[in-house]
């Protein structure tokens, strides 16, 4: 039984480094990384410089985004704007409803903090890592095109180093919908 069970720990650590899996993992991080398809999910002015990004004059569609109106279709949210108490749980529904391997990228004061809601506001998540698991934080106010692009290709960076054992371990270790922060 202790051979077996060394044979096993050595399989567990070398079957994963194996050429066929790291090969098939680089070839499924290029896939994702190429085609990342983010949610249209907007609920104040920031999403409005999102919105100008599906334009022709920054041409997100050059990165493989396509938005799409099903969290089913994505993998990918764009949360553009204020999150409201009463919106919180549409925004976990949502994500719980993309599949995985799925990222967030917060993009403004109002979703990273609260924003100017943070203090004496007793309707705005303050933080909306305290309900998904956020992969990229985009600060500003609101954050310009290019800072989008730019968050963007520091996500496609973070992918391209993945493997799917490393977003399992991740997701398990969140738990979503926790509002008694505030
Ligand atoms: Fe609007 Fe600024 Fe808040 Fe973005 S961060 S939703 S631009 S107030």
């Amino acid at each position: 039984p202790l051979i077996n069970s060394i044979e096993s720990s050595l399989l567990d650590q070398t079957i994963p480094n194996s050429i066929i899996l790291t090969t098939f993992n680089d070839f499924s991080n290029w896939a994702r990384l190429s085609s990342l398809w983010p949610l249209l999910y907007g609920t104040s002015c920031c999403f409005i410089e999102f919105a100008s990004l599906i334009g022709s004059r920054f041409d997100f569609d050059r990165y493989g985004l396509v938005p799409r109106s099903s969290p089913r279709q994505a993998d990918l949210v764009i949360t553009a704007g204020t999150v409201t108490m009463k919106m919180a749980p549409s925004l976990v529904r949502l994500y719980e409803q993309m599949p995985e391997p799925k990222y967030v990228i917060a993009m403004g004061a109002c979703t990273i903090t609260g924003g100017m809601f943070s203090t004496d506001s007793y309707s705005t998540v303050r933080g909306v890592d305290k309900l998904i698991p956020v992969d990229i934080y985009l600060p500003g106010c609101p954050p310009k095109p290019e800072a989008i692009i730019d968050a963007i290709i520091k996500l496609r960076k973070k992918v391209a180093q993945e493997t799917y054992g490393d977003r399992t371990k991740l997701r398990q270790g969140n738990r979503y919908l926790t509002l008694n922060h505030q």
